[in-house]
């Protein structure tokens, strides 16, 4: 995939667009869902990433609310982990994300490197049943910002192991190590862009059932 790097940038978005389209045709069936638990990651005293001022805990919440707006516009439910700065406990997020029938759970995070080399967008599941939410956010994210595509992995990360009722994805929207994606991200103009194509990949993934 690091070939991917070299081709540019309008091919690599009519790829993502490919990417999408060659998902809504091989995809399995989706279940049928109205609410989606949106987390926000971290808060109160768990910052997440931070350097200097800027904290993955306050991009990743304002990510959210974006996201859960225009869910909302879209006529799906919407419950939030959180909606302001306070520490949730992870068992209580994935309590959220078991507790409604016909939901999926979607984590949203930004992302560290050792060093200010890592970029770009991924997007895990755990249960091979949520992998097909998680290539529908990663493919739209990615066609919506021109960000590196970094992929879908699955990883034993607590909220999408333990969240089993539904379909539950964890997504990591740049780093916040990277100088560059760093300015970006501090953007309202690039949180608007990464929340509608989190919205997008959710939209799209409900259509397809
Ligand atoms: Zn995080």
């Amino acid at each position: 995939m690091a070939r991917l790097t070299f081709i540019p940038q309008l091919l690599r978005r009519s790829f993502s667009a490919i990417l999408a389209a060659a998902i809504l045709l091989f995809a399995p069936l989706a279940s049928a869902f109205d609410t989606v638990v949106l987390d926000a990651g971290h808060g109160g005293h768990d910052n997440g990433a931070g350097i200097g001022y800027v904290f993955e805990k306050h991009l990743a919440l304002d990510t959210t609310r974006r996201v859960e707006q225009l869910l909302k516009k879209a006529g799906l439910k919407v419950i939030m982990t959180r909606s302001r700065d306070v520490f949730i406990p992870l068992p209580e997020r994935a309590a959220a994300g078991n507790r409604p029938r016909d939901a999926i759970f979607v984590s949203i995070h930004y992302n560290y490197s050792r060093g200010s080399g890592g970029a770009g967008l991924e997007s895990y599941y755990y249960h091979a049943s949520s992998y097909t939410l998680a290539a529908y956010i990663q493919a739209y994210m990615v066609q919506r910002t021109g960000m590196v595509n970094r992929g879908v992995k699955t990883k034993s990360l607590h909220v999408t192991r333990e969240t089993t009722r539904n379909p539950a994805v964890l997504i990591e929207c740049g780093f916040v190590s990277n100088p560059t994606e760093r300015s970006r991200m501090m953007t309202g103009e690039f949180r608007k862009r990464i929340a509608e194509g989190i919205a997008q990949g959710i939209v799209s993934f409900k259509r397809a059932k």
